[in-house]
């Protein structure tokens, strides 16, 4: 698929190479979608080709750990998207899971015994327990800062001097907008890598890689699958970073399976489709939550009240599906009774997927933290958080509204 076609395009098409498959009944065919392939090793015509392969010297596929062409169709897609106008060198590579690839993008950043690791105070709870516990253990120092304020950033930057700065490009559940491209001025003069988790932005609303990231991370659990029925995640680099991943992945054997991939793959070509309403839908949410008195305040980079507006319009290219806001009634009570009332939305953690999900922050993805820490990040009893689906706006809003009706 040429790079030059549109995101929309390449969504669609990227990553099918439809070559030919030869039948001994009904000649060659060529399969639309790539197919499953379910085979732990591929052979070859010949012995020395399968040298070839494993030694590296051919293209070609040996072992299902170390690469496989259902895998690598949805890795071609993925790059197709995140970096389209990358030089060579720059590679996709999927994982059984977002935190093995976010674990394979800190391993190649090289976050090893002395070195000291710059994070955002906002990042998702087990990408930092990973950090503390996981390369805290083996002498990995992890640091935390403000990421949505740069003098604080420069300052930490300054007197750090990380080997690695870990930011998202959305936070949950507050849904601030990281800044990449001041960010990475930063890393670059500092010549520490920027890891991107862009998990909440995918790349139809924002490709890091282009706005000076060094290695960007997806748990494609979430909006790049899309539909709440796999677990799968992906690293995207370019050199050295990139060898590295690959090496990791051989050897720590993390790599996503043949029917993950597949449905992964089939799910992202619907993602401009998605993430298009998920957006219109959103907007539509946060403003009329803005306006009802059982609400207190609407967290959405598309309100006047947000505090990254500015950035938004300069490294978004829409303002997400992601809404979070604080009902009026103080309390966990009241949060979890407007849960209990939902009678369309789904009361589940995760995001991203076709159907409007409704969680509690503090009890879900901010359970660990003590509650100071959680009330110092914004994060109250009475905040809830929508990930917005692809249903009608209409139908979501009228079930927050009988909800609310009913504190
Ligand atoms: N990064 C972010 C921002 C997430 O929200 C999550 C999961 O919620 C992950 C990474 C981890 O992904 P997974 O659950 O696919 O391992």
């Amino acid at each position: 698929m040429k790079r030059s076609r549109r995101f929309e395009t390449r969504a669609v098409h990227s990553g099918e190479h439809r070559s030919g498959a030869k039948d001994d009944r009904d000649g060659v065919f060529y399969p639309i979608s790539t197919p499953i392939y379910a085979a732990t090793t591929f052979s070859h015509p010949n012995i020395e080709t399968t040298d070839r392969v494993l030694g590296g010297e051919e293209q070609g596929y040996s072992y299902a750990r170390y690469d496989n062409p259902t895998v690598h169709a949805f890795e071609d897609a993925l790059l197709s998207l995140e970096a389209p106008e990358a030089e060579a060198g720059v590679r996709a590579f999927a994982f059984a899971s977002g935190m093995a690839a976010t674990h394979a993008a800190f391993a190649a950043a090289e976050l090893t015994s002395g070195a000291t690791v710059l994070a955002a105070e906002q990042l998702y709870g087990s990408t930092a327990t990973l950090l503390v516990q996981i390369f805290g253990a083996n002498g990995v120092e992890t640091r935390f800062v403000d990421a949505y304020d740069l003098g604080a950033m420069e300052k930490k930057v300054a007197e750090l001097r990380p080997r690695a700065v870990v930011v998202e490009s959305i936070s949950n559940p507050l849904l601030r907008v990281a800044d990449i491209p001041e960010i990475s001025k930063i890393t670059r003069a500092a010549g520490a890598a920027l890891i991107v988790d862009n998990t909440f932005g995918t790349p139809y609303l924002q490709r890091p890689l282009e706005l000076g990231a060094d290695i960007v991370v997806h748990s494609a659990t979430k909006y790049l699958s899309g539909h709440g029925d796999l677990t799968a995640g992906v690293v995207a680099a370019g050199p050295p970073y990139a060898e590295a991943v690959e090496q990791l992945r051989k050897l720590v054997g993390g790599v996503l399976g043949p029917f993950e991939a597949w449905l992964a793959h089939r799910g992202l070509k619907t993602l401009p489709l998605r993430i298009c309403r998920q957006c219109e839908n959103a907007r539509a949410i946060a403003s009329r939550l803005a306006v009802h008195p059982k609400v207190a305040k609407v967290n959405h980079p598309s309100l006047q009240s947000h505090p990254d507006r500015a950035t938004t319009r300069r490294v978004l290219s829409d303002t997400g599906g992601l809404v979070s806001f604080e009902l009026a009634a103080e309390g966990r009570e009241a949060a979890f009774a407007f849960l209990d009332a939902l009678e369309l939305c789904v009361k589940a953690p995760s995001l991203g997927d076709i159907y409007t999900l409704a969680i509690h922050p503090a009890t879900s993805s901010h359970r660990e933290l003590s509650p100071s820490r959680r009330e110092r990040l914004g994060v109250g009893e009475n905040l809830v958080r929508l990930s917005v689906g692809i249903e009608h706006a209409e139908d979501v809003i009228s079930d927050f509204e009988q909800a609310l009706e009913r504190l």
